[in-house]
């Protein structure tokens, strides 16, 4: 029996992606083996890599001018890759800090070069976006780093900055989720385990002129460029999560492509923040104009209630509802994966819940 799955990341995959999955495990497309047992470099597993690229190409248009990069490590791994990419030792970067992902980001490149917090959210407690006219970007920075989606915090933002040096994004609760202007971007990154695909994929989309600058001592697998010439193929890549993504994005263009599933995302996170806002007994603490459509943290009236709250959803087959372990409450991930049905049967169970202890 499949669950209602509200998990963060890893989170819900496509049932169908999942049957295929399956269905091809042993035999992958008469080959006698399964997509994980053959080479890299074959020219049916090269095939799988292209299409994948070119999906995702298709479903958020990338522009020509940008270069697609499958890469490993995790989001993480690119908190010290763009530094070492887009910045000089000693040149000075500008981070937007809006939760718990900006501050590693911006841990992470402070090893690497001078960053200034050109805007922090600390007076909200990380709940808004500090107003665009309050922010201090940099004269000449070498780009502007921004979470367009804090995962834990549940603060997104409704808007891409203006900002005139290369905008840098940390999409990977987010990506996916609507339609985005690429153009707008020079570095857009996602880890993949939440609306791509299994863990152990990383992608990349990167303006080309951001290419070749990156400083001595860059690791050759994080070196971009070396990575583009290479079509992500400069060391054994992840096959398996490779393939699999690439079953994602075709599960996505089927759906109707980022404008059709935008429009389901927003009727799913709407339903959820309707259920809380209305009820007087759950709350949640983000300011409505920066409410994320992919992470919703609740709270409880009384937060001796949670466990009980989690165990009774358990047994109701919603799963994974727990806040992230800095925050406590609830938390509710609604990844391009999980249904409207999911949120349904979510919301009904809030509010028998609250009938029952409220
Ligand atoms: N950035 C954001 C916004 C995230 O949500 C996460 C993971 N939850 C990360 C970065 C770190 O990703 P990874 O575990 O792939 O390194």
């Amino acid at each position: 029996m499949r669950v209602f799955n509200f998990a963060a990341g890893p989170a819900a995959l496509p049932l169908a992606v999942l049957e295929q999955a399956r269905d091809e495990m042993t035999d992958w497309r008469g080959s006698g083996m399964s997509v994980m047992e053959v080479s890299h470099r074959s020219k049916a597993f090269i095939a799988v890599a292209q299409q994948a690229e070119a999906d995702l190409r298709e479903l958020l248009d990338i522009p020509a001018h940008y270069k697609v990069l499958f890469l490993q490590g995790g989001a993480t791994a690119q908190f010290a890759a763009i530094p070492m990419n887009l910045a000089p030792p000693d040149a000075r970067v500008d981070y937007l800090n809006t939760g718990a992902w900006s501050a590693k980001a911006i841990s992470e490149a402070a090893r690497y070069c001078q960053v200034n917090v050109a805007a922090d959210a600390r007076d909200s407690h990380y709940t808004s976006v500090p107003p665009v006219s309050d922010w201090k970007l940099s004269q000449a920075a070498a780009y502007v780093h921004y979470t367009p989606n804090e995962t834990i915090g549940g603060v997104e933002f409704g808007f891409v900055p203006e900002v005139s040096a290369p905008l840098v994004a940390d999409m990977s609760s987010t990506i996916l989720s609507r339609p985005i202007d690429v153009s707008r971007f020079g570095l857009i990154y996602a880890g993949a385990q939440k609306n791509i695909g299994p863990a152990g994929l990383c992608v990349a989309i990167v303006r080309d002129d951001l290419l070749g600058k990156a400083r001595r001592g860059t690791p050759g697998v994080w070196d971009y460029q070396a990575v583009a010439a290479a079509g992500s193929m400069l060391n054994t890549p992840p096959t398996f999560a490779w393939y699999l993504a690439g079953l994602v994005f075709k599960w996505l263009r089927a759906q109707g492509g980022l404008a059709a599933v935008g429009e389901r995302n927003r009727a799913k996170a709407e339903l959820l923040y309707t259920t809380i806002d209305q009820s007087g007994f759950y709350r949640n603490p983000v300011d409505p104009a920066y409410r994320s459509w992919m992470n919703v943290p609740f709270m409880l009236a009384a937060p001796a209630l949670d466990q009980t709250f989690l165990t009774e959803a358990n047994a109701a087959g919603l799963r994974n509802l727990e806040g992230h372990r800095s925050v406590g409450g609830m938390r509710a991930s609604l990844y391009n994966a999980t249904p409207i049905d999911a949120v349904r049967a979510l919301s009904a169970f809030m509010l028998d819940f609250m009938r029952r202890y409220g």
